[in-house]
């Protein structure tokens, strides 16, 4: 393991819209930030394409491109990029000590945690074996395999939504599988998913297992439905359910996502039951150890959006920089007593 004297003022874990957006304000305040991309760089905008709800631009604005951007503009003040993230994270005393994928460990006065939310599997039959072969959980990265195909959707959320009208440009038809019989999904995406043709819905829906091979992809999938709702219970329980098996060429998952915090269990941060880093009371990104702020989707399981990652990462830079100068000042004040 690789340990330098080197001691910086801020590493941030997480290159999505809340690191990059921590770096640019970290970066002008002078304080050089590293940004750690991650196993996921650029974050869950890379997932998908247009992104049309973010402010200032009226016709849109490519996914890939407003990372890039974002990145290019963090590092014009001076961030820096390093491919790794954190295995482990010593936080009990500072600077604190941060372990690498890479092997190396760093150090650094303050540490915000912008790690995201990482797609969630449904615990079908077979999924780890077909996972990346005809199993995904990004339409974008592999839609344009599945030209003519029969394809599923998992999930009754704007995520699904947005797989599912994506998935319309490659795919016969897409098959929105939810456990419900009524969409989480925003109204807009809802009534896009609804209105298009090439979309059907199977409510009260479970996916059970995955057909096919890691060399011949996705054949099938077998499912579960009860009109009454909770299929999968109600198979369990009292084989009310139909089980049946549906032919398809690809299978997308699409129900939501858990944060990427497993390097922060037992170091002083706050987690809540699923996960998530919980902040100080207040509007505040301040967390339960000092010197360690979060930014974005990884402490924010309701809005998860582009705008709300970069407006959270910005407050857990100034939350830094603020902080920095209070310990210096501090410091200043021991050092004139002593
Ligand atoms: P979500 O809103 O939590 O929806 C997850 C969906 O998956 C729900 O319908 C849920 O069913 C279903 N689900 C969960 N676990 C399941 C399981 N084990 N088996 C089968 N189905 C399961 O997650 P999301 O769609 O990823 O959205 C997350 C946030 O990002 C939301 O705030 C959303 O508005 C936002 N977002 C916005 C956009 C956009 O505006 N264009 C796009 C993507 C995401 P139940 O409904 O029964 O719980």
């Amino acid at each position: 393991m690789d340990m330098t004297d080197e001691v910086r003022d801020v590493v941030i874990a997480g290159s999505g819209m809340a690191g990059l957006t921590a770096a640019i304000y970290a970066a002008r305040a002078d304080l050089k930030p590293l940004v750690l991309e991650g196993d996921e760089p650029g974050g869950q905008l890379t997932l998908t394409t247009d992104v049309e709800n973010y402010p200032g631009f009226s016709e849109g604005v490519d996914a890939f491109e407003l990372v890039e951007e974002t990145k290019e503009q963090a590092a014009r003040f001076g961030a820096e990029y390093e491919a790794a993230s954190v295995v482990d994270a010593d936080l009990s005393e500072r600077p604190f000590e941060l372990e690498l994928s890479t092997d190396e460990t760093l150090r650094t006065r303050a540490f915000i945690v912008a790690t995201g939310a990482s797609a969630r599997w449904v615990g079908a039959e077979n999924e780890e074996e077909l996972m990346g072969h005809g199993l995904s959980t990004c339409a974008t990265c592999d839609g344009a395999f599945h030209r003519g195909d029969e394809v599923l959707v998992i999930g009754g959320g704007d995520s699904a939504m947005e797989e599912a009208l994506f998935l319309t440009k490659f795919a016969e038809t897409v098959h929105v599988v939810h456990r419900r019989d009524e969409l989480r999904a925003s109204e807009i995406m809802k009534q896009r998913a609804m209105d298009d043709d090439d979309i059907e819905f199977m409510w009260n829906t479970e996916l059970l297992e995955i057909y096919g091979s890691q060399e011949e992809g996705v054949t099938g999938a077998k499912l579960v439905r009860n009109e009454d709702g909770h299929p999968k219970k109600a198979h369990e329980n009292d084989g009310d359910a139909e089980v049946f098996d549906f032919d398809c060429g690809g299978v997308f998952y699409a129900i939501g996502h858990t944060p990427n915090t497993g390097f922060l269990e037992g170091t002083g941060v706050r987690l809540d039951d699923d996960g998530y880093v919980e902040t100080r009371e207040g509007r505040t990104s301040k967390t339960d150890v000092d010197g360690v702020f979060v930014g974005g989707d990884v402490a924010d399981r309701h809005y998860q959006q582009a705008v709300t990652a970069a407006g959270m990462g910005c407050m857990a830079a100034i939350d830094a920089e603020e902080w920095l100068d209070e310990v210096e000042a501090e410091e200043k004040q021991a050092q004139k007593a002593d």
